[in-house]
Parts: C-alpha cells; structure tokens; sequence
C-alpha cells in the first residue's frame, strides 16, 4: 500500500466504495487522515464497515469541515451532470480528486524521480500497460503495475528512486488528477468513447492530452487526427516526443514496416522489433500497441535486446486474442473481450482466413454489418445466444453458419468442422462481437467457459511455451 500523507491530521469525504474506493480510503487513513466514505450501493458500504472504515451519509454531512472530495473515477464529474456530492463540494470551496492525484503527490514528497510510466488510450490501454511491465521485469527492473488495469493505484507499494511504477489511467481518472506528471506519458489512440460522460470530442481529447502534455518523456500513437494534433502541439513547445503510426511514414518515430517495427529518422531505418510468431501481439492493432511500449521502455533505458527477448515472451492479456492451444490441427483463440464489433473486427483483421468463428449474445447497435470485409475469411459462423436471428441475417447467403444456442455446443461444432478446413492453420475464435450477460455474468466468465470446454477436449494440445 501507499500511505496517503498529504491528507494527515486533516477530514475528507470519500464517494464510490469499490474496490478502488476501498483501497483509496483505507490508503488516507494509513496516512493519518480521517475519511468519512458513501456509497449509494449498500454492498460497497457493508464492505467499508467490515473494513473498519466511516461510513456516513454525505448528504447530510456538515461539508464545510472537509479539505476534499475524493472521487471514484466512475463517478460523473461534469458529464451528463456533475454528481451531488461534486456539486456540494464546488459549493464548499473544496477540491474534487482521484486516487491517481493521491499518488502523484505521495510521488512528488516521497521520491519525484522516481520512474512512473502512465498509459492511456481509447484501446490498448491495458495490453500496452502489461507489456511495458513485462519488458521492464525482464529487463530486472522493480515494477509496480496497476491503475485502471489490475490493482488500484495506492494499494501498490509506494514510489522510490529504483522502482517503476507503470499505471493505466483512463480518461476519468486523468480528469480527477490535476497534478498528474509522468515521467514517461504513453497516449495509443483517441476515438469515439464514453461521450456520454465526457461530453464532446475535443473535452475528451483534451483530458487524454493531459497526460502527455507534462510528461518528461512522451510517446504518441499519431494514426488518428487527435493525437496528431496532439503530437503537434508537445512537439511545439520543444518537449521529448517519440511518435508511433502503424499505417503510415513518418519521418522520425517508430512505424511498422511487414511483420516488423522500425525506428525512422529522416530517411534513415533501424530494426526496433519482429513481431512475426509472437501469438499475444498479432494484428496491426498489436503492433500499435508494441510499438507504444518499445519507445516506452526506451525511454527509460532498457536495450533492444532485452526488448526483444521481452516481445517474444510476452504472455499476452486473458480473453483478448488469447491463444489457448489446438484442437486437433486448428488454432483456438479466446477473445472473449470483443463485446462490440470494432472489437471483433481486430481479431477477424488478424487471420488470413481459416476461421470458425463464434459468435453472438447481446448485440450492439449495427451487429456484424460492419464486418462484412472479412466475411471472406471466415469458413463458418456458429451462433450462440440473444442475437441469433439478427445475426443470422446478416450472414445469410454471404457466410456459411449454424445455430448453436449455448457455448457448449458452439465449441464442439467449431471444432469439429475446423478439422476438415482446407486452410494450413484454421483457427476456432470466439469473438462474440456481444456483450455476454445473456448467458454469462461477464466476459471473464465466457472465456474462461470457452477455454474450459476446449481444454476438455480429448484432442485439446495446450500452447507450447519456449
Ligand atoms: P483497453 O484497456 O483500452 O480496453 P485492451 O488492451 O484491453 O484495451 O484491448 C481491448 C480490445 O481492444 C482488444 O481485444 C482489441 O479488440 C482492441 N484493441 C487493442 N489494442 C488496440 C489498438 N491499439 N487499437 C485499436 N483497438 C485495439
């Protein structure tokens, strides 16, 4: 845990009880500040009791005793409308803040040298996070991991000269942290995202920008018009920057070339990495993401070579692209995550062909449509779930399928049917292109189901880790 000092001897209210609530308040208290907690749930209160924690209406709280509100990052600051508990704290002259603000400063008292890596982006946040950790502990170093992705912030260790902390902040808790100074600041992409909570483009973008804009060291992904301003602006006002495109040239940065990643430097080109054969960083998106954590990682020193060797034995995140093992001769690839097509279709962009794709559950707006480019790469669909008959329309006449209903059956059908595939490596993926909660309680529990149910298979060879 990191103690929270700067709140010692003095009262703060504390609104959102979950799990990065808890560890926020119980952080302050370590730290000698006295927390008074809320939550509208009565789960997250009951907790906070048990834990031994002050649970009191703030409602009804006298406000103009506390020095803050600390916020949790699911909370609406501004948008659609500020929350009540923000409005009475405006109304009191308080400050409204986050977790990640609490370790910034804890950083700032206790070591301001100390490497801090912080990650954003509208995807690949939580796969370029784990990977610049990943490189870092085979590069020896003592990393901390966690933010948005993982374990909360201030329930890491604290901040110190020899350890790395690597932290993936979304656009929430970016907007709580006014201090928020990286050592190294990594922005992957800005899309379309959350608008409801954060209003327009440009206020999205700009709390994203946030991020970079003080950071010692910046990488940003400029294959979108945003971070390219961005980009711009930092390289502007004469502050490092390394820029990443995976879909164009660049003149200085890293950029993609074949299965590789090159650094470019007017016209000049030196290997960075082969992503070919690495499993957990397949497809273009990947390479984006691999790229972020390279000029990351190099930013703090670490050599190619440990680069290298780090790539190659990367892990990869559960349920994103996640090769299980085989199924007989075909490939079975849990991408549980993909609950909505944009997500699908990275996994679809990142096989030639061969695919026994599973699909279904609780569509969003537009179902498959949009996939329609890959269509010909898929030999057959299987069906489970909520969206069957619309999903059925869209493929019908255009990809073969079959309704499966559950999972279970899904899989036994896919697998079946792969082993008769004419392609060199067919590949039984499930890529829902849904959310999950029609048959399962979340994604973590449909892939896990899924890598369950193929593991069970007698012709089922787990991946072989060299
Ligand atoms: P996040 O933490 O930002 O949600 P993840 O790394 O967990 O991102 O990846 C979630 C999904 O987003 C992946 O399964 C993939 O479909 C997609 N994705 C990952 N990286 C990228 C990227 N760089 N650009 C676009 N989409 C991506």
């Amino acid at each position: 845990m990191t103690p929270v000092t700067c709140f010692a001897g003095r009262r703060v209210a504390l609104f959102g009880l979950g799990g990065s609530g808890l560890a926020t308040a119980h952080a302050l208290v370590a730290g000698g500040a006295e927390v008074l907690s809320w939550d509208d749930g009565e789960k997250g209160r009951d907790r906070a009791k048990a834990e031994g924690l002050v649970v009191e209406d703030l409602d009804t709280a006298d406000w103009s005793r506390f020095d803050a509100l600390i916020l949790s990052p699911g909370v609406p600051l501004t948008h659609p409308a500020p929350h009540r508990t923000v409005d009475k704290a405006k109304s009191a002259g308080i400050e409204v803040i986050g977790d990640i603000e609490l370790f910034c400063r804890e950083r700032a008292a206790l070591a301001p040298a100390a490497p801090f890596v912080a990650i954003t982006g509208t995807n690949g946040k939580s796969t370029t996070t784990a990977l610049v950790a990943h490189l870092l502990r085979e590069a020896g170093r003592d990393v901390q991991l966690g933010g948005n992705i993982g374990t909360a912030i201030l329930s890491l260790a604290p901040p110190a000269e020899n350890r790395v902390h690597v932290v993936e902040c979304s656009s929430f808790q970016i907007d709580l942290a006014p201090s928020l100074a990286p050592s190294v600041g990594v922005l992957v992409n800005i899309t379309p995202d959350h608008l409801d909570r954060h209003g327009t483009m440009e206020n999205y973008a700009a709390i994203k920008e946030r991020l970079v804009a003080v950071a010692d060291h910046a990488v940003i992904g400029v294959d979108d018009a945003h971070c390219r301003a961005i980009a711009e602006r930092r390289a502007a006002a004469g502050r490092p920057l390394v820029r990443v495109s995976v879909e164009g040239d660049l003149p200085v940065g890293i950029m993609r070339e074949g299965t590789g990643l090159v650094w470019a430097c007017d016209g000049f080109r030196k290997p960075a990495a082969d992503l070919a054969g690495i499993g957990a960083l397949r497809g273009v998106h990947n390479a984006q993401n691999a790229a972020m954590a390279i000029a990351a990682v190099s930013a703090l020193g670490i050599d190619a070579e440990t680069i290298r060797k780090g790539l190659a034995s990367f892990p990869g995140l559960a349920h994103r692209m996640e090769t299980i093992g085989r199924v007989g001769r075909a490939l079975a690839v849990n991408d549980s995550k993909a609950t909505n097509a944009d997500a699908a279709e990275k996994a679809l962009a990142s096989f030639p062909g061969g695919l026994h794709w599973i699909i279904g559950g609780v569509a969003k707006e537009g179902g498959v449509a949009p996939l329609a480019p890959y269509f010909d790469r898929i030999e057959r669909a299987y069906l489970i779930g909520k969206s069957s008959d619309a999903f059925a329309a869209t493929l019908e006449g255009r990809v073969p399928y079959e309704r499966c209903e559950t999972l279970e059956r899904a899989v036994a059908a896919a697998a079946e049917a792969a082993q008769r595939s004419p392609a060199a490596e067919p590949v039984v993926l499930l890529s829902p292109a849904c959310a999950s909660y029609d048959q399962f309680p979340n994604f973590e529990v449909r892939g896990t189901t899924f890598r369950d149910l193929v593991a069970a298979r007698p012709d089922f060879v787990p991946l072989r880790k060299d």
